[in-house]
């Protein structure tokens, strides 16, 4: 009998951490059971439709450094060359400043591509690869954290060097204001997109939608091997037993080995807080501050193409746009993305959406109207990165029950590459990795 057998895993959240432990779990051939709450799987990464139109709630990157999610994609079915479109790391704002890598082995393709970028002054340039040279010097590891802001101004990058190349690049990837961003965060991001091989920088976007690209497809592969995936099926509660877990849903109690709670955490805490061994955890999660991300869609009639299948602007409401026809066939379909807190979160969804058309008339000279728009406002999107923020550990002083998400202990931001690593993380707390077999 496998010692497996013993063991009955629960997983309460069907997002990207947890969707990843249970993946893992059952392939290990753990029984394992996902407790969703929403109709739906995906949490903060899912799809959404418009009438006929599918969307996300959020149009979401991943990098080539994602190594974790995209060989779980791969590992559920999916096709990372089918399902994505993969550009070479580019920031482009329209009209005033363009970075492209070159197509040289890293670290060259970056520095190339720093020592040629438009829009910046040889001086600008050269301290920008100057920064980055500091930063390689130092493995990308600081003595103490400190704001990306006063990270940028100790190392003379100066105000413009600031607003086009670091402010969009740490608002990108960290979904916090450079004045109150984690340095330390930002040069781990830095240190495995633009340090490690070529393709480690590589965007990749989406051609379908998020809940398609891995949590169904990993629930598929769940089931496939035994387990179970529940939806509209919300954790009420978490009573430690003397043999386990006992969990609380609408459909009554079921019994477990070990939990995983990977559910957001406004619930995470809402669960432990009900628990003796766990209420500090809670009190612990409370005190994260977190950032929205705004999205807005414009259907556009099907002529409308942008430029490049994303950019920025500079000095604008809208920062990035993405053209899904250019991305997954989806023409005129434009996506603006309006990250972390800031002005726009005073506009009602109307006039936000009224202002980010007048921004793409007036910029790029977009005639037409938009035929339809939708805003989607995430007010709670990720955890604001700041320095020396206390995240919490993936276990607790319950050896049974174990913490996964996007905001847990991790080198990462709320990404999805920190979801899925969270995730991978708590089942290997219950069932460790194979080690290779020494002869
Ligand atoms: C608009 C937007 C854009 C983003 N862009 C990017 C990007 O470009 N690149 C990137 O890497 N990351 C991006 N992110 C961040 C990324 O989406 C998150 O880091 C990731 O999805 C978090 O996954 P998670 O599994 O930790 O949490 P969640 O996705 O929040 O999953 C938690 C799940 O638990 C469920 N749940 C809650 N309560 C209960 C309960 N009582 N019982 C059972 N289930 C429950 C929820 O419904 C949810 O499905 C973006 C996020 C947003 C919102």
């Amino acid at each position: 009998m496998s010692n497996h057998q013993k063991l009955q895993v629960a997983v309460i959240g069907g997002g990207y951490a947890g969707m990843a432990a249970a993946v893992t779990l059952a392939e290990r051939g753990v029984p394992v059971t996902v407790f969703e709450s929403a109709k739906q799987l995906g949490g903060r990464a899912r799809g959404v439709w418009h009438d006929d139109t599918q969307m996300d709630n959020g149009q979401h990157i991943l990098l080539g450094c994602y190594h974790h999610t995209l060989r779980l994609i791969e590992q559920v079915g999916g096709n990372i060359e089918r399902d994505f479109l993969r550009l070479p790391l580019q920031l482009t704002l329209y009209n005033r400043f363009e970075l492209k890598a070159a197509r040289l082995p890293a670290p060259l393709h970056l520095f190339s591509g720093l020592l040629t970028a438009q829009g910046l002054s040889l001086a600008q340039r050269l301290s920008a690869a100057r920064f980055m040279l500091a930063m390689r010097r130092i493995n990308f590891t600081l003595s103490h954290d400190m704001t990306v802001l006063d990270l940028l101004r100790a190392h003379n990058q100066d105000k413009e060097l600031v607003r086009l190349l670091w402010e969009p690049l740490c608002i990108s990837a960290l979904n916090t204001p450079i004045h109150k961003a984690s340095a330390q965060v930002l040069l781990h991001v830095l240190r495995d997109s633009l340090s490690g091989a070529r393709g480690d920088s590589d965007m990749l976007l989406p051609r379908l939608n998020f809940s398609m690209l891995f949590p169904e497809r990993a629930a598929e592969y769940v089931r496939q091997r035994g387990g179970t995936v529940l939806t509209s099926c919300g954790v009420e509660a978490i009573v430690p037993q003397d043999d386990g877990i006992e969990l609380v849903t609408a459909q009554g109690a079921m019994r477990f080995s070990h939990v995983i709670c990977a559910a957001s955490p406004t619930t995470a805490a809402r669960l432990f807080r009900a628990v003796p061994q766990l209420a500090p955890i809670a009190e612990q999660i409370e005190t994260i501050p977190f950032q929205p991300i705004y999205t807005v869609y414009l259907q556009y009639p099907a002529m409308v193409r942008l430029p490049h299948s994303m950019f920025g602007f500079d000095r604008c409401f809208t920062q990035w746009l993405f053209d899904k026809g250019q991305i997954a066939g989806q023409h005129g379909l434009i996506a603006a993305v309006i990250s972390a807190e800031g002005l726009h979160q005073e506009l009602e969804h109307e006039q936000l959406a009224q202002k980010v058309a007048q921004e793409l008339r007036e910029q790029l000279d977009i005639t037409a109207a938009p035929l339809w728009h939708r805003v989607i406002a995430e007010k709670r999107a990720t955890f604001s990165c700041e320095p020396n923020l206390h995240r919490p550990a993936h276990i607790t002083p319950l050896a049974s029950v174990l913490l996964a998400g996007d905001y847990t202990a991790g080198d990462y931001p709320a990404t999805l590459e920190g979801a899925v690593m969270s995730g991978l993380c708590c089942a290997g707390e219950i069932i460790p990795p194979e080690q290779p077999r020494t002869k």
